[in-house]
């Protein structure tokens, strides 16, 4: 995969992306496959944002349950088993239990009305055809068994857990990666650090978008039939600022931390359930991930980061749930944020809000024709949302492209390189910086700042590589550790 701006200036595309997270990714790969001309731009690099900074979860979202969202929750399984089938290196199943304290017979009853429901609406989920990839159904554990299966869950009044399955992305970063390559070999042109500035007309029809080369400053248009945005959760700022007046779609962000600390469970993760909400302890990486929050956030997408009074709220709160636990700021090897782009429906908190996918057209709601927003709920149902962006795009367009492919073409497996293997990453995987390599490459940085003489190593060779001066060499090590520094709350 390389990077070629000429490439991007020189066509007239039939579908323009803004925005490499998932969504973007997912609407890339569908569309190269169906046969239209792609091109798909990032501001950053490709998943650095909310796509990243997640609880690396595909699941069916139990909880929406309460909310009676069965649609949501049947597509998010449905989905679960397609990312099961089509992309087994990166997904794979991952046993929760949920324990109760007390509670009498009727919160058993009900949880365990949830779970059969959740079974139920995962009537086809991976069975036989992988081994690999079965997903038990639920089943009750009295104390005795769940101690022994996770002793962290002592405490009093602690009756028994239920157990269930969903799934679990190691790498939601090298995944991402996989779907832009994957549309990037079937034609699409897609380029990292490009923004866009702001859209291209021709009366009431947007046409495209004026872009800039974050590395050389220069600005060039890049034309296409249908544009989509697909910026997460800087989709309504960016088309207030390109549109020039108010927009009809205004998103709330909703800011949630994770914490990496060492392990806590032997092998299951734990669902917790908090007066307001729930909590995770997920295995991952022989570690405990630790999330989330929900918070409403107001500030730039461009400077969420982690307070110190976060990670101080959040063990608290941990250690109230879960006295074993005993977590000190010592425990914590590393963490980050993320924000939800929740549709503001002016109702919900942004806990209780839906995370429905949203796709807006903008010749309906704004006046502009051949504009689209895709606002994506989950990364387990990015897929789905990006087949539905492409149908309609193919409506628009009226010419008969192929039907969609995605959810039966399996995607190319290419691990993650090691801090060996750092020119791959450079000449087949578009790693621009330290941080693409550190952060999303080769991951070396998600359980904490790696150790310098590991950064002096691989920024020697890619630096090499890419002809950096010494200068630029340091300061490409100092701008990625701000992933390793808290910041004043926000
Ligand atoms: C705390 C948290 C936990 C979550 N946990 C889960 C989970 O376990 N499972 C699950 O299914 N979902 C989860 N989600 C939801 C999931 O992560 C998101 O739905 C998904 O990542 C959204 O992807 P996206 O591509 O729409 O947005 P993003 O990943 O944010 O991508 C948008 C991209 O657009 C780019 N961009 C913005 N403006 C421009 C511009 N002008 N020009 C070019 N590029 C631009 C940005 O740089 C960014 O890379 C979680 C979300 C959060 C915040």
């Amino acid at each position: 995969m390389k990077r070629d701006l000429n490439r991007l200036t020189n066509q007239r595309f039939d579908l323009l992306v803004i925005g490499g997270g998932i969504t973007g990714a997912c609407i890339a790969r569908d569309a190269a496959m169906r046969g239209l001309s792609v091109a798909l731009i990032e501001k950053s690099d490709f998943a650095h944002a909310t796509s990243a900074h997640n609880s690396r979860l595909i699941h069916g979202g139990l909880r929406y349950l309460r909310n009676f969202e069965l649609r949501l929750v049947r597509e998010s399984l449905r989905e679960r088993r397609i990312w099961q089938r089509i992309a087994p290196a990166y997904v794979h199943p991952l046993p929760f239990l949920v324990p109760l304290y007390g509670g009498g017979w009727k919160a058993r009853a009900t949880l365990a009305a949830g779970l059969t429901l959740y079974d139920l609406l995962a009537f086809d989920r991976s069975g036989p055809d992988d081994p690999a990839q079965r997903l038990p159904r639920h089943r009750w554990l009295d104390a005795k068994s769940a101690l022994a299966i996770e002793p962290a869950l002592d405490g009093r009044g602690f009756v028994g857990a239920f157990e269930y399955y969903d799934a679990q992305m190691d790498s939601p970063e090298r995944l991402a990666l996989a779907c832009i390559m994957d549309a990037d070999a079937h034609g699409a042109v897609v380029a990292n650090y490009v923004q866009a500035e702001g859209l291209l007309f021709r009366e009431d029809r947007a046409e495209g978008a004026r872009v800039a080369d974050a590395f050389s400053d220069a600005e060039f248009e890049v034309r296409a039939a249908v544009t989509v945005i697909a910026a997460g959760p800087w989709a309504d700022l960016f088309l207030r600022l390109a549109l020039g007046k108010p927009v009809s779609h205004r998103l709330v962000r909703s800011k949630g931390i994770h914490l990496v600390v060492p392990p806590m469970t032997q092998t299951h993760a734990l669902t917790l359930a908090t007066k307001g909400g729930h909590f995770f302890v997920l295995p991952w990486r022989g570690h405990s991930l630790l999330g989330t929050t929900d918070a409403p956030f107001t500030g730039s997408p461009n400077h969420v980061g982690v307070a110190e009074e976060d990670i101080a709220a959040f063990l608290a709160f941990i250690n109230a749930h879960l006295p074993s636990a005993d977590l000190q700021r010592g425990d914590v090897k590393h963490f980050y944020a993320g924000l939800r782009p929740l549709v503001d429906d002016g109702r919900r908190s942004t806990y209780n809000a839906s995370r429905r996918a949203e796709l807006i057209d903008h010749g309906k709601d704004d006046g502009v024709a051949a504009l689209y927003s895709a606002i994506g709920g989950k990364w387990t149902t990015s897929r789905r949302l990006a087949e539905q962006v492409v149908d309609k795009i193919d409506a628009k367009l009226g010419k008969s492209f192929g039907r969609c492919r995605t959810a039966t073409s399996g995607l190319p497996n290419v691990p993650a390189a090691d801090q060996s293997d750092v020119l791959r990453a450079v000449r087949a995987e578009m790693a621009l910086t330290m941080e693409d390599l550190v952060m999303r490459r080769t991951g070396v940085g998600l359980l904490g700042k790696p150790g310098a003489h590991v950064l002096e190593g691989m920024s020697r060779t890619m630096g090499a590589e890419l002809g950096w001066s010494e200068e630029r060499r340091e300061q490409e090590i100092a701008a990625m550790e701000h992933n390793f520094h808290t910041r004043e709350s926000a």
